[in-house]
């Protein structure tokens, strides 16, 4: 027996976004349509797959569409899909109880000042729009198992929903809408067909405002390209992904052998990290013969290119693709292979064409290529031209290994990197001194996948990759000594100063000594290891709590200032004080140029000791 009238709170944070929605804006109020509009097209794609294998089902032989109905008079407007419909137990879980991370990410963004028609489609709360409209919602549904019973779940939109059985015989869903006193435009034929060409004309099954037919319905990617316009490919990716920006880039792949694909993909105008977070919406919708077999296919593309939004159709798919995987099927691994050199292609086109498009894209995305260079040392060939970084003589501009290569020196032995925390700190670096003397170019890698990315290549075009930070720096054979105009210190007092240095900074560095490189700096830090497991040191860093970066060697300017200064106090043997905090805070100093300083304030009693030492009257 059906089980009569009974109520049911919402959760807190529905009810929070019941009310937000309640008093939205005016003008956005429309897109309540939309979402009501997708869920159903969503319903009845699921119906259209289920029944390529089950016809025991309530009403096989009814049309797939969606009806929309009004009256004036009463202020009501009616939406009712012949889609999967829902039982008792799906309308508690989807209308009523749905948990929510969604909802709490909503209201999130909100707080942040987006707009409610912006994004709610991207959360999973779409039908709460409906209370943008509505004094009342009555959604009677029956499902789509023969021995289903109806049941009309009502709110208005408060705290609570009541359940009751409902007499509804045809399967699908209704959803009866008592407008309230502010949304009574919306009964009209004129502005219901206004608002589905604007939001949903791409919907495939056919949207009736009483006898009239409104949407397009043609599958826009079996539509030949020269036909199409550039709005209408952005329109197409607003109904698709609900994000409000235009995209980036859209492509459209047409082939008949070896397989017979269908496509249109894009790339969003920007990262939507939410949708990764929240796993929503992720992945390609993917079509057998016009007939949608799986909303959120994450196998047809690469995983570094899971921002890639769009549709894929076959006709050579065979219908119950979604159960098996692109390694198990021929086809899909063709289709793979085809979209994903599609993908890369367009990009690299997209660098060469439209620079400042790309470095947008590069901005977004370019984590996502590092990554993809890090996973899959096969895909080096396709990503490596891809990747943009800013270096030492690029003026702030990005610049490619290609471009990188070409200004190489003949001598230069290698292509020359060095890892760091921001732009700013790399730099300054006094890793730098000797290839800013010598114009040879450093790339800025500044990112912490820059670290992961580097330990999977080893080379460029047969050019080595070398971090400048290594202790075993190659540097190319110059013909002329270089000159520093600045006196050596004399070897036995440096020797001294360099016995000093260790045994104040003792086990925290591995070795102290001269360096051939450094020209306007002190001093600097070497990496005591050279292989490539040093470059990820910043990402474990960021990764695991406790991880600490190995010791490294401190490398002297012999010909600086400062270095004559303090071996000259250490032989006068006056101030050892002077000379011990002095290198303590040179030290320091280096921790904090590599961004591995761990407590920065430390240094502040040890600074105020210097300036105090500083300015003290002789
Ligand atoms: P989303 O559609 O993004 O999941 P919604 O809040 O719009 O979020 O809908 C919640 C769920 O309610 C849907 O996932 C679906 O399972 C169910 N639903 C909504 N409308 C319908 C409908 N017309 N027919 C069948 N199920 C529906």
């Amino acid at each position: 027996m059906a089980k009569t009238n009974e109520s049911l709170a919402f959760k807190t944070e529905v009810q929070q976004l019941l009310h937000i929605l309640a008093h939205s804006l005016y003008t956005e109020r429309e897109i309540f349509l939309r979402e009501l509009i997708s869920n159903a097209s969503d319903s009845l794609h699921r119906m259209q797959f289920e029944m390529l294998t089950n016809r025991d089902v309530v009403d096989p032989d009814v049309e797939l569409g969606i009806q929309l109905n009004f009256d004036k008079e009463a202020g009501t407007l009616t939406i009712s899909d012949t889609g999967i419909g829902m039982t008792r137990e799906e309308l508690i879980e989807n209308l009523g109880t749905i948990a929510h991370s969604g909802a709490l990410a909503f209201l999130q963004h909100l707080g942040e000042g987006e707009k409610p028609a912006d994004i709610i489609g991207q959360f999973g709360v779409g039908f709460y729009s409906v209370f943008m409209v509505a004094a009342e919602v009555r959604v009677t549904t029956r499902s789509y198992h023969p021995e289903s019973q109806a049941w009309t779940w009502t709110s208005a939109g408060k705290n609570s929903y009541t359940l009751a059985p409902a007499g509804k015989l045809t399967r699908g869903t209704e959803i009866e809408i008592q407008l309230n006193t502010e949304a009574e435009e919306f009964a009209s034929t004129w502005r219901l067909e206004q608002i589905i060409r604007k939001h949903s004309n791409y919907i495939s099954f056919p949207i009736q405002v009483g006898e009239k037919i409104i949407n397009q319905q043609n599958a826009l990617w079996r539509t030949p390209r020269n036909k199409i316009e550039e709005e209408e490919y952005n329109e197409f990716y607003r109904q698709l992904s609900l994000d409000p920006q235009a995209p980036l880039l859209h492509l459209h792949l047409v082939t008949d052998v070896p397989v017979y694909i269908r496509s249109i993909l894009y790339v969003p105008g920007h990262l939507n990290e939410d949708r990764f977070r929240l796993g929503t919406k992720e992945g390609l919708r993917l079509y057998s013969k016009k007939i949608l077999i799986q909303e959120e296919n994450r196998e047809l593309l690469p995983e570094y290119l899971r921002f890639v939004e769009g549709v894929v159709d076959s006709e050579d798919l065979p219908l119950n693709i979604s159960r098996e995987t692109v390694q198990s099927n021929r086809i899909m691994r063709q289709i793979q292979r085809s979209l994903t050199s599609k993908v890369l292609g367009s990009l690299q086109e997209l660098a060469t064409e439209d620079p400042d498009k790309y470095q947008k894209f590069w901005e977004e995305f370019g984590p996502f290529i590092k990554q993809g260079i890090a996973a899959n040392p096969f895909s080096h060939d396709d990503l490596l031209p891809l990747i943009r970084f800013r270096s030492s003589r690029s003026d702030g501009e990005l610049i490619s290994f290609a471009d990188y290569v070409a200004r190489m020196t003949e001598a230069q032995p290698a292509i020359y990197y060095i890892i760091g925390e921001n732009l700013d700190s790399v730099a300054h670096s006094p890793h730098l001194d000797y290839f800013k003397g010598h114009e040879l170019e450093v790339l800025y890698l500044v990112d912490p996948l820059d670290g992961l990315m580097m330990q999977s290549l080893r080379e460029y075009e047969e050019h080595p990759f070398q971090n400048v930070d290594d202790a075993n720096l190659e540097l190319p054979a110059t013909a002329e000594a270089d000159e520093d105009t600045e006196e050596e210190v004399a070897p036995d007092d440096f020797g001294a100063l360099l016995v000093q240095f260790k045994q104040v900074l003792d086990e925290r560095v591995v070795d102290v000594r001269a360096s051939k490189v450094l020209r306007g700096s002190p001093c600097r830090l070497v990496s005591a290891e050279s292989g490539p497991e040093r470059d990820l040191e910043r990402v474990r860093r960021l990764l695991e709590q406790d991880f600490e970066i190995p010791p490294r060697i401190l490398e002297i300017n012999q010909h600086h200032p400062l270095i004559h200064n303090l071996a000259q106090l250490l032989k006068a043997g006056s101030g050892t004080g002077t000379v011990e905090i002095a290198i303590e805070q040179l030290f320091a100093n280096q921790l904090l140029m590599e961004g591995l300083h761990p407590h920065p304030a430390e240094m502040v009693p040890r600074i105020e000791q210097l300036l105090a030492a500083a300015t003290e009257e002789k």
